[in-house]
């Protein structure tokens, strides 16, 4: 694959981590045995897998028997939201309207079944949660409450300690989607208060199609098929090579609080070069989900009268990668569900670019950006002299 020039786009994945792909080459070279075998290369195997298991514990601070592998967060998420379905005999689940596509299309489906609520809490223009609604929607009938801790579009990050304690008071257990925050900002399993917790290992340095559910010890939970490994609650040979890649990423995120300081002080101090020169080069630009707390890597970005995709492609002249919204849905002519319920109009959400900066984004790529781009855009914007251009702007979905 051509590399880009210029990477930013780590909320939709990154690169893996050498230690990672060392990691992954020499599971793949010797320890291929099946861990489940008995005889001395599948115990070795068997080895390196509760090693692995106690170095992602011991990163996101939970006990290894918390930590159930899985084929990524999309999966992890779908342990959790249909196993809440009937647990402690209640069936109504309360999501935010913030959530990944891939758990907002699983809670319309199970909302479909029969005997099976869902309600939605809604975002406020800022792009965080709206507190007051979720304190109404979370009653003694729900059984789980699921929620991201941070937006992959706006990087709004969630009050999660709070809607733990709203969901412990009404006697359902939360799930926390912390596939964003894992590698931005550091993550405790035992002091956030959640009872599951997803992660996708390729957002942190890790392979892609592997990731964790983090499950509270104590809580049984249902299996989404059954079969005899990781104690009976994902079936399937596990795939070693991939879990030995997470846990290199998840090692190399033990970093002292000064070190993590320092990462995230890093991508910020980048971040807000790059709004505020943009803001400066150009007119009509607006920075979604700036008023929040968010994530220090994170900018989501409308130029007044621009298309995504006009960016985007000036961008890409540039040698710059960035993403329309999530990655999942660009491409694609619908807005972003996100940037709707915080009351975005769809022309305004089609004008929505991500760029997300990663640990080792260099000073320099921003320099860049901010040196070229402007010049890029200035002849697509639309003369002040044109009234009413926004809604007229032909857009490439328009
Ligand atoms: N949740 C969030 C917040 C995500 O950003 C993503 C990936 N974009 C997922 C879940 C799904 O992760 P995966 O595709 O690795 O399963």
């Amino acid at each position: 694959m051509d590399t880009p020039a210029i990477y930013l786009d780590h909320n939709a994945t990154t690169a893996p981590l050498p230690a990672v792909v060392t990691a992954v080459t020499q599971a793949l070279q010797s320890l291929w045995a099946n861990p489940s075998s008995q005889h001395a290369p599948g115990q070795a195997a068997r080895q390196a897998l509760m090693q692995a298991r106690a170095t992602v514990a011991r990163t996101l601070h939970c006990k290894p028997a918390e930590v159930v592998f899985t084929s990524g967060a999309t999966e992890a998420g779908a342990m959790a939201l249909r196993g809440a379905v009937g647990f402690n005999g209640r069936q109504v689940i309360v999501v935010s309207e913030a959530e990944h596509s891939s758990a907002r299309k699983l809670a319309k489906a199970l909302a479909a079944q029969p005997g099976v609520t869902v309600r939605w809490v809604g975002l406020m223009p800022d792009g965080s949660l709206d507190a007051v609604q979720a304190r109404e929607f979370i009653r003694d009938d729900v059984s789980l409450v699921s929620v991201m801790a941070a937006n992959n579009e706006t990087g709004a990050l969630m009050p999660i300690g709070e809607l733990a304690r709203l969901a412990h008071a009404a006697g359902a257990l939360l799930h926390v989607d912390a596939t964003q925050q894992i590698g931005k900002l550091p993550f405790d399993f035992a002091a956030c208060g959640a009872d599951l917790v997803s992660l996708s290992a390729h957002k942190f340095g890790g392979p892609k199609g592997v990731g964790a559910l983090l499950v509270r010890q104590g809580l049984n939970w249902p299996a989404l098929w059954p079969g005899s490994q990781e104690r009976g609650r994902r079936g399937g040979t596990e795939n070693l090579p991939g879990v030995l890649g997470m846990a290199a990423a998840a090692e190399a995120l033990q970093l002292s609080p000064e070190a993590w300081l320092q990462r995230a002080a890093h991508m910020a101090r980048l971040r807000d070069q790059l709004e505020q020169g943009l803001v400066q080069a150009l007119p009509g630009v607006h920075i979604l989900g700036e008023h929040t707390a968010r994530l220090p890597n994170t900018t989501l970005l409308r130029i007044e009268g621009l298309h995504a995709e006009q960016v985007l492609n000036a961008l890409a002249q540039l040698g710059i990668a960035a993403s329309s919204g999530a990655a999942c849905s660009s491409g694609g002519n619908e807005p972003s569900h996100v940037l709707t319920a915080m009351g975005l109009s769809r022309d305004e959400a089609l004008g929505a670019v991500r760029l997300s900066l990663g640990p080792d984004t260099p000073a320099r790529d921003i320099q860049h950006l901010l040196q070229h781009l402007p010049a890029r855009l200035r002849p697509l914007l639309p003369t002040p002299s044109a009234p009413g251009h926004e809604a007229t702007t032909p857009g490439v979905f328009a």
